[in-house]
């Protein structure tokens, strides 16, 4: 494993079995994930310089040597978005996006990380889906995304979302570790209440990640109303059907004043009537909530189409009540194919609409 990937605990016990004293963990820890030697997020060198003896660097980099990602492309959007594209050492592409606030008054900075190349579920929907399953991505390749994404701007990202390629829950060991080492004073320093963690309805995995501590933030992919058009457009509903997927939502340990954020993508004629409308603040009664209905990114090849404005307009009403706040998510950055259910990286292409946009980095 990755010297990148390793919890302060585990970096403590390697110190220790090293017979070095426990000191050394926490240079260890600000030089892999801390501000400094490497930039503004961690080492990216090994030969950087550190407070930790070269000796025992050697040493635990012999164990567990550091597994880089290389930028390979910089696409911004005209509305300010990034997608960056990076090469795994084993020449895989993984996509990051981070998205400015629109509003522009409180500066929020969100990052969508990726956690998987690839992904197995088969949304019929997302781009993601049509690229199969690769392999899981490393906590060290999940936090090294956000070290130069902060090193791109200049900026740490106020917010994280694990939204990107992939599942989170059928890689959650890993993104447990990143949230972890994302969250300790020592590298980013991020409040878990400032990551959210995402998920197509991997039952089993929800009820894992409601053990987690300190709790991330929850948002589940529903995007449907009954089974019959789940079952259709997810075929994770096959295995953890609505009822079961609600049930594990409501035994959700939430934190105090918090909601579970439900995503609802909207297809034009597939799961946007006012009967869906009404159905669902129906289903998510009695689980403390927040919809965020997302008209659907079109990805090519796919048989779907996003609804009118005024179709989502009418839906987001019919559904808001006074207990359940409804946002519409605009799209953002799809001129950039870096918008929800966009990504699909592979190397050597060039994303749709590339040229139009502007090039803010090309490393290969
Ligand atoms: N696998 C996890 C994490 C990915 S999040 C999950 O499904 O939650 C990606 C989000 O984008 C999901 O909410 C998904 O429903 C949504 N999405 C996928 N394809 C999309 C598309 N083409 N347009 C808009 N949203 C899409």
């Amino acid at each position: 494993m990755d010297l990148r990937s390793l919890t302060i605990t585990e970096l403590r016990e390697r110190v220790a079995r090293a017979g070095e004293p426990p000191f050394r963990a926490e240079q260890l820890f600000r030089w892999l994930h801390g501000p400094g030697a490497g930039g503004m997020g961690g080492v990216r060198i090994p030969h950087a310089p550190s407070t930790v003896p070269r000796a025992l660097r050697d040493a635990l980099l012999a164990d567990a040597p550091l597994v880089p990602l290389a930028l390979d492309r910089t696409v911004e959007s005209v509305d300010g978005t990034r997608k960056f594209r990076f090469r795994t050492h084993d020449d895989r592409a993984v996509e990051t996006v981070l998205i400015p606030d629109d509003k522009q008054e409180r500066s929020k900075l969100t990052l969508c990380i990726s956690c998987q190349v690839g992904c197995a579920w088969g949304c019929a929907f997302c781009a993601t889906a049509t690229l199969g399953f690769g392999r899981n991505l490393t906590a060290g390749e999940m936090v090294e995304q956000l070290y130069w994404a902060m090193e791109s701007v200049g900026q740490k990202p106020t917010n994280i979302v694990f939204m990107g390629m992939g599942e989170p829950l059928h890689n959650l060991d890993q993104v447990t570790r990143a949230l972890s080492i994302i969250e300790h004073p020592w590298g980013a320093g991020l409040s878990p209440r400032r990551l959210t963690v995402s998920t197509a309805g991997v039952v089993t995995g929800l009820d894992l990640l409601g053990k987690v501590r300190p709790l991330p933030n929850l948002a589940i992919s529903l995007n449907a109303t009954t089974d019959e058009v789940r079952d259709r457009i997810m075929p994770v509903n096959r295995r953890w059907n609505l009822a079961a997927l609600l049930a594990a939502a409501r035994r959700f340990p939430l934190g105090h004043h918090r909601r579970v954020t439900f995503e609802y993508v909207l297809f034009a004629g597939v799961n946007d009537s006012d009967v869906d409308a009404a159905r669902l603040p129906r289903l998510l009664a009695n689980i403390p909530s927040k919809v965020n209905l997302i008209p659907w990114n079109p990805v090519p090849g796919l048989p779907f189409e996003r609804p009118s404005e005024a179709r989502v307009l009418a839906f987001q009403n019919r559904v808001r009540r006074a207990d359940l706040p409804v946002y519409i998510r605009t799209p953002r950055g799809d001129d950039a194919a870096a918008a929800c259910g966009q990504l699909a990286a592979r190397l050597g292409e060039t994303p749709a609409g590339f040229f139009d946009l502007r090039i803010t980095g090309h490393v290969s």
